[in-house]
Protein backbone atom coordinates (compact mmCIF):
# COMPACT_ATOMS: atom_id res chain seq x y z
CA UNK A 1 0.00 0.00 0.00
CA UNK A 2 1.22 3.39 -1.18
CA UNK A 3 -1.02 5.40 -1.87
CA UNK A 4 -3.94 6.82 -0.16
CA UNK A 5 -6.22 9.28 -0.82
CA UNK A 6 -8.55 11.32 2.31
CA UNK A 7 -11.83 12.95 1.71
CA UNK A 8 -12.18 15.83 3.97
CA UNK A 9 -9.70 17.89 5.11
CA UNK A 10 -11.28 19.15 8.38
CA UNK A 11 -10.84 18.50 12.00
CA UNK A 12 -10.09 14.75 11.85
CA UNK A 13 -8.84 14.63 7.35
CA UNK A 14 -6.05 16.91 7.96
CA UNK A 15 -4.91 14.83 11.34
CA UNK A 16 -5.31 11.29 8.89
CA UNK A 17 -3.24 13.00 6.11
CA UNK A 18 -0.20 13.94 8.83
CA UNK A 19 -0.07 10.58 9.92
CA UNK A 20 -0.28 8.92 6.79
CA UNK A 21 2.47 11.21 5.05
CA UNK A 22 4.47 10.77 8.31
CA UNK A 23 4.96 7.10 7.58
CA UNK A 24 6.14 7.53 4.04
CA UNK A 25 2.55 7.43 2.86
CA UNK A 26 1.81 9.66 -0.57
CA UNK A 27 -1.25 11.01 0.37
CA UNK A 28 -4.06 13.07 -1.70
CA UNK A 29 -6.66 15.00 0.59
CA UNK A 30 -9.20 16.10 -1.20
CA UNK A 31 -12.12 18.43 -0.26
CA UNK A 32 -14.95 20.30 -1.85
CA UNK A 33 -14.23 23.64 -0.21
CA UNK A 34 -10.79 25.07 -1.03
CA UNK A 35 -10.50 26.94 2.12
CA UNK A 36 -11.02 23.83 3.55
CA UNK A 37 -7.43 22.82 2.43
CA UNK A 38 -5.88 25.48 2.85
CA UNK A 39 -6.96 25.21 6.49
CA UNK A 40 -6.34 21.74 7.11
CA UNK A 41 -2.62 22.53 5.40
CA UNK A 42 -2.09 24.72 8.06
CA UNK A 43 -3.01 22.97 10.72
CA UNK A 44 -0.79 20.09 9.19
CA UNK A 45 2.07 22.71 9.02
CA UNK A 46 1.50 23.64 12.51
CA UNK A 47 1.77 20.56 13.87
CA UNK A 48 4.52 19.58 12.62
CA UNK A 49 6.11 22.44 14.33
CA UNK A 50 4.99 21.85 17.53
CA UNK A 51 6.68 18.30 16.65
CA UNK A 52 9.93 19.77 16.00
CA UNK A 53 9.59 22.32 19.35
CA UNK A 54 9.26 19.23 20.94
CA UNK A 55 12.20 17.77 19.28
CA UNK A 56 10.15 14.98 18.01
CA UNK A 57 11.09 15.20 14.33
CA UNK A 58 13.74 17.51 12.06
CA UNK A 59 12.85 20.79 9.89
CA UNK A 60 13.86 18.23 7.45
CA UNK A 61 11.73 15.97 7.90
CA UNK A 62 8.96 18.30 8.52
CA UNK A 63 9.44 18.78 4.26
CA UNK A 64 9.48 15.37 3.72
CA UNK A 65 6.41 15.09 4.98
CA UNK A 66 4.62 18.34 3.46
CA UNK A 67 6.52 17.13 0.26
CA UNK A 68 3.93 13.60 0.52
CA UNK A 69 0.62 15.84 0.72
CA UNK A 70 -1.12 16.94 -2.46
CA UNK A 71 -4.67 18.60 -2.36
CA UNK A 72 -7.38 18.55 -4.43
CA UNK A 73 -11.30 19.69 -5.06
CA UNK A 74 -12.07 16.59 -7.59
CA UNK A 75 -12.98 12.79 -6.02
CA UNK A 76 -12.33 11.52 -9.67
CA UNK A 77 -8.81 13.39 -9.67
CA UNK A 78 -7.54 12.73 -6.04
CA UNK A 79 -8.91 8.99 -6.00
CA UNK A 80 -7.50 7.98 -9.35
CA UNK A 81 -4.34 6.08 -7.69
CA UNK A 82 -5.57 5.52 -4.42
CA UNK A 83 -4.32 1.78 -2.68
CA UNK A 84 -6.44 3.19 0.01
CA UNK A 85 -9.30 5.68 0.18
CA UNK A 86 -10.26 6.72 4.20
CA UNK A 87 -13.11 9.08 3.84
CA UNK A 88 -13.88 11.65 6.70
CA UNK A 89 -16.15 14.21 5.52
CA UNK A 90 -18.69 15.33 7.40
CA UNK A 91 -20.80 13.35 9.84
CA UNK A 92 -24.13 12.87 7.27
CA UNK A 93 -25.30 9.71 5.99
CA UNK A 94 -26.97 10.70 2.78
CA UNK A 95 -23.77 13.19 2.08
CA UNK A 96 -21.43 9.72 2.57
CA UNK A 97 -23.78 7.18 0.16
CA UNK A 98 -23.23 9.14 -2.12
CA UNK A 99 -19.50 9.42 -1.84
CA UNK A 100 -19.27 6.09 -1.82
CA UNK A 101 -20.85 5.66 -4.48
CA UNK A 102 -18.69 7.95 -6.30
CA UNK A 103 -15.54 6.18 -4.83
CA UNK A 104 -16.31 2.98 -6.32
CA UNK A 105 -16.38 4.21 -9.69
CA UNK A 106 -14.11 6.36 -9.45
CA UNK A 107 -11.38 4.53 -7.51
CA UNK A 108 -9.36 1.70 -8.56
CA UNK A 109 -11.04 -1.82 -8.56
CA UNK A 110 -8.59 -3.41 -6.27
CA UNK A 111 -8.99 0.00 -3.69
CA UNK A 112 -10.28 -0.60 0.06
CA UNK A 113 -12.73 2.25 1.19
CA UNK A 114 -12.75 2.97 4.57
CA UNK A 115 -14.61 5.26 6.56
CA UNK A 116 -13.86 7.58 9.70
CA UNK A 117 -17.43 7.87 10.63
CA UNK A 118 -18.40 8.17 14.32
CA UNK A 119 -21.18 6.24 14.23
CA UNK A 120 -22.76 5.01 10.92
CA UNK A 121 -23.09 1.79 9.39
CA UNK A 122 -20.69 0.31 7.72
CA UNK A 123 -22.98 -1.92 6.33
CA UNK A 124 -25.42 0.48 5.16
CA UNK A 125 -21.98 2.70 3.14
CA UNK A 126 -20.67 -0.85 1.97
CA UNK A 127 -23.80 -1.55 0.38
CA UNK A 128 -23.77 1.28 -2.37
CA UNK A 129 -20.87 0.01 -3.89
CA UNK A 130 -19.87 -3.19 -5.76
CA UNK A 131 -17.28 -3.98 -3.57
CA UNK A 132 -18.85 -4.38 -0.09
CA UNK A 133 -16.16 -6.78 1.22
CA UNK A 134 -13.87 -4.02 0.46
CA UNK A 135 -15.21 -1.27 2.82
CA UNK A 136 -14.39 -0.96 6.48
CA UNK A 137 -14.41 1.01 9.18
CA UNK A 138 -11.29 3.04 10.05
CA UNK A 139 -12.26 5.28 13.37
CA UNK A 140 -9.51 7.50 14.46
CA UNK A 141 -9.80 9.69 17.38
CA UNK A 142 -9.38 13.19 17.57
CA UNK A 143 -6.05 14.21 18.01
CA UNK A 144 -5.15 12.19 15.14
CA UNK A 145 -1.37 12.73 15.42
CA UNK A 146 -1.32 12.34 19.01
CA UNK A 147 -3.88 9.47 19.92
CA UNK A 148 -3.31 5.51 19.73
CA UNK A 149 -6.89 4.29 19.37
CA UNK A 150 -8.25 3.07 16.23
CA UNK A 151 -11.38 1.13 16.25
CA UNK A 152 -11.79 -0.69 13.36
CA UNK A 153 -15.33 -1.71 12.66
CA UNK A 154 -16.11 -4.64 10.22
CA UNK A 155 -19.14 -4.01 8.41
CA UNK A 156 -21.42 -7.18 7.49
CA UNK A 157 -19.74 -7.91 4.37
CA UNK A 158 -16.11 -6.79 5.34
CA UNK A 159 -13.73 -9.56 4.71
CA UNK A 160 -11.18 -11.03 7.50
CA UNK A 161 -8.15 -10.60 4.62
CA UNK A 162 -9.68 -6.84 4.54
CA UNK A 163 -10.04 -6.36 8.43
CA UNK A 164 -6.25 -8.11 8.62
CA UNK A 165 -4.60 -5.52 5.97
CA UNK A 166 -6.12 -2.67 8.26
CA UNK A 167 -5.43 -4.01 11.95
CA UNK A 168 -1.82 -4.09 10.33
CA UNK A 169 -1.74 -0.76 8.53
CA UNK A 170 -2.91 0.85 11.89
CA UNK A 171 -0.01 -0.60 13.55
CA UNK A 172 2.73 0.33 10.60
CA UNK A 173 1.15 4.34 11.72
CA UNK A 174 2.11 3.62 15.31
CA UNK A 175 -1.40 3.13 16.37
CA UNK A 176 -3.65 0.47 18.18
CA UNK A 177 -6.42 -1.01 16.77
CA UNK A 178 -9.20 -2.83 18.35
CA UNK A 179 -11.62 -4.64 16.06
CA UNK A 180 -15.33 -4.13 16.98
CA UNK A 181 -18.64 -5.22 15.08
CA UNK A 182 -21.23 -2.61 12.85
CA UNK A 183 -24.19 -1.39 15.51
CA UNK A 184 -24.61 2.63 15.79
CA UNK A 185 -21.74 4.26 17.64
CA UNK A 186 -19.92 0.98 17.47
CA UNK A 187 -18.02 1.66 20.95
CA UNK A 188 -16.68 4.73 21.62
CA UNK A 189 -19.23 6.63 20.50
CA UNK A 190 -22.25 4.58 22.08
CA UNK A 191 -19.94 4.60 25.72
CA UNK A 192 -19.36 8.49 25.33
CA UNK A 193 -22.08 10.11 23.68
CA UNK A 194 -24.58 9.63 26.46
CA UNK A 195 -22.22 10.71 28.89
CA UNK A 196 -20.92 14.05 27.14
CA UNK A 197 -25.40 13.98 26.31
CA UNK A 198 -26.20 13.50 29.75
CA UNK A 199 -23.37 16.69 31.07
CA UNK A 200 -25.56 18.68 28.64
CA UNK A 201 -29.02 17.91 30.55
CA UNK A 202 -27.20 18.60 33.77
CA UNK A 203 -26.13 21.98 32.72
CA UNK A 204 -29.37 22.35 30.62
CA UNK A 205 -31.44 21.70 33.86
CA UNK A 206 -29.60 23.84 36.45
CA UNK A 207 -27.55 21.06 38.44
CA UNK A 208 -23.92 22.90 37.93
CA UNK A 209 -22.48 25.69 35.85
CA UNK A 210 -19.92 24.64 32.91
CA UNK A 211 -16.80 24.78 34.88
CA UNK A 212 -17.92 23.02 37.90
CA UNK A 213 -19.54 20.21 35.67
CA UNK A 214 -16.38 19.81 34.20
CA UNK A 215 -14.48 20.31 37.26
CA UNK A 216 -16.10 17.08 38.61
CA UNK A 217 -15.35 15.16 35.80
CA UNK A 218 -11.34 15.70 35.62
CA UNK A 219 -10.96 15.71 39.10
CA UNK A 220 -13.58 13.31 40.47
CA UNK A 221 -12.71 10.67 37.64
CA UNK A 222 -9.56 11.29 36.64
CA UNK A 223 -10.44 12.40 32.97
CA UNK A 224 -7.88 14.43 31.69
CA UNK A 225 -11.00 16.85 29.63
CA UNK A 226 -14.17 18.02 30.86
CA UNK A 227 -17.08 16.25 29.07
CA UNK A 228 -18.12 19.80 27.72
CA UNK A 229 -14.77 21.01 26.33
CA UNK A 230 -14.16 17.52 25.32
CA UNK A 231 -18.23 18.43 23.22
CA UNK A 232 -16.41 21.60 22.39
CA UNK A 233 -13.13 19.84 20.82
CA UNK A 234 -15.46 16.82 19.00
CA UNK A 235 -17.82 19.95 17.65
CA UNK A 236 -21.21 20.11 18.59
CA UNK A 237 -22.61 19.46 15.59
CA UNK A 238 -20.70 16.37 15.18
CA UNK A 239 -21.81 15.25 18.89
CA UNK A 240 -25.62 16.08 17.83
CA UNK A 241 -25.28 14.35 14.22
CA UNK A 242 -24.04 10.82 16.31
CA UNK A 243 -26.85 11.25 19.05
CA UNK A 244 -28.85 11.03 16.61
CA UNK A 245 -27.62 7.94 14.48
CA UNK A 246 -27.77 5.95 18.10
CA UNK A 247 -31.30 7.08 18.87
CA UNK A 248 -32.83 6.11 15.23
CA UNK A 249 -30.41 3.47 15.32
CA UNK A 250 -31.88 1.66 18.39
CA UNK A 251 -35.04 3.85 19.28
CA UNK A 252 -34.38 4.58 22.58
CA UNK A 253 -35.56 7.58 24.50
CA UNK A 254 -31.96 7.31 26.51
CA UNK A 255 -29.85 8.64 23.42
CA UNK A 256 -32.36 11.93 22.31
CA UNK A 257 -29.84 14.92 22.09
CA UNK A 258 -30.57 17.42 24.91
CA UNK A 259 -32.88 20.27 23.40
CA UNK A 260 -30.11 22.38 24.17
CA UNK A 261 -27.29 20.83 22.10
CA UNK A 262 -29.82 20.91 19.24
CA UNK A 263 -30.31 24.95 19.61
CA UNK A 264 -26.38 25.63 20.57
CA UNK A 265 -25.92 23.36 16.39
CA UNK A 266 -29.03 25.54 15.46
CA UNK A 267 -27.51 28.99 16.60
CA UNK A 268 -24.11 28.28 15.16
CA UNK A 269 -21.82 27.29 18.24
CA UNK A 270 -20.20 24.58 17.13
CA UNK A 271 -17.00 24.50 20.17
CA UNK A 272 -14.06 25.41 19.21
CA UNK A 273 -13.66 24.97 15.55
CA UNK A 274 -17.17 27.98 15.07
CA UNK A 275 -14.83 30.00 18.06
CA UNK A 276 -17.64 29.08 20.71
CA UNK A 277 -19.58 26.56 21.79
CA UNK A 278 -19.59 26.09 26.21
CA UNK A 279 -16.17 27.66 26.35
CA UNK A 280 -15.52 30.85 23.71
CA UNK A 281 -11.88 29.95 21.81
CA UNK A 282 -9.84 33.14 20.84
CA UNK A 283 -6.75 32.61 18.35
CA UNK A 284 -3.45 32.66 20.35
CA UNK A 285 -5.05 31.66 24.20
CA UNK A 286 -4.79 28.96 25.49
CA UNK A 287 -7.13 30.01 28.54
CA UNK A 288 -10.68 28.64 29.48
CA UNK A 289 -12.79 31.14 29.24
CA UNK A 290 -17.05 30.23 29.32
CA UNK A 291 -19.31 31.36 27.06
CA UNK A 292 -20.97 34.76 27.93
CA UNK A 293 -24.19 32.96 27.28
CA UNK A 294 -23.69 30.37 30.22
CA UNK A 295 -21.96 33.01 32.72
P1 LIG B 1 -15.30 18.72 9.89
O1 LIG B 1 -16.59 19.42 9.83
O2 LIG B 1 -14.17 19.35 10.65
O3 LIG B 1 -14.74 18.45 8.39
C1 LIG B 1 -15.51 17.84 7.40
C2 LIG B 1 -14.93 18.26 6.05
O4 LIG B 1 -15.58 17.49 5.02
C3 LIG B 1 -15.18 19.74 5.71
O5 LIG B 1 -13.92 20.38 5.44
C4 LIG B 1 -16.07 19.69 4.47
O6 LIG B 1 -15.81 20.75 3.56
C5 LIG B 1 -15.69 18.33 3.89
N1 LIG B 1 -16.67 17.79 2.94
C6 LIG B 1 -18.03 17.83 3.02
N2 LIG B 1 -18.56 17.21 1.94
C7 LIG B 1 -17.53 16.77 1.18
C8 LIG B 1 -17.44 16.07 -0.06
N3 LIG B 1 -18.52 15.71 -0.73
N4 LIG B 1 -16.21 15.79 -0.56
C9 LIG B 1 -15.10 16.17 0.11
N5 LIG B 1 -15.12 16.84 1.30
C10 LIG B 1 -16.31 17.13 1.82
O7 LIG B 1 -15.63 17.25 10.42
P2 LIG B 1 -14.66 16.25 11.23
O8 LIG B 1 -14.81 16.52 12.68
O9 LIG B 1 -13.31 16.25 10.59
O10 LIG B 1 -15.41 14.88 10.95
C11 LIG B 1 -15.17 14.12 9.79
C12 LIG B 1 -15.59 12.68 10.05
O11 LIG B 1 -14.80 12.15 11.12
C13 LIG B 1 -17.04 12.53 10.49
O12 LIG B 1 -17.57 11.35 9.96
C14 LIG B 1 -16.93 12.45 12.01
O13 LIG B 1 -18.00 11.78 12.61
C15 LIG B 1 -15.64 11.70 12.17
N6 LIG B 1 -14.92 11.85 13.44
C16 LIG B 1 -14.86 13.07 14.05
C17 LIG B 1 -14.14 13.19 15.25
C18 LIG B 1 -14.00 14.52 15.94
O14 LIG B 1 -13.54 14.55 17.09
N7 LIG B 1 -14.35 15.63 15.31
C19 LIG B 1 -13.51 12.07 15.82
C20 LIG B 1 -13.58 10.84 15.14
C21 LIG B 1 -14.30 10.75 13.96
Amino acid sequence: MKNIAVIGAGTMGNGIAHVFAMKGFSVSMIDIVPAALEKGLANITKNLDRMINKELITEAEKKETLGRIKTSTSIPEGVRDADLVIEAATENINLKLEIFKQLDQEAPAKALLATNTSSISITKMAAVTGRPDKVIGMHFMNPVPVMKLVEVIRGYATSDEVTKTIMDLSKTLGKVPVEVNDYPGFVANRILMPMINEAIYTLFEGVAGVQEIDTVMKLGMAHPMGPLQLADFIGLDVCLSILRVLHDGFGQPKYAPCPLLVNMVAAGKLGAKSGEGFYVYTPGSKDLVVSAFFR
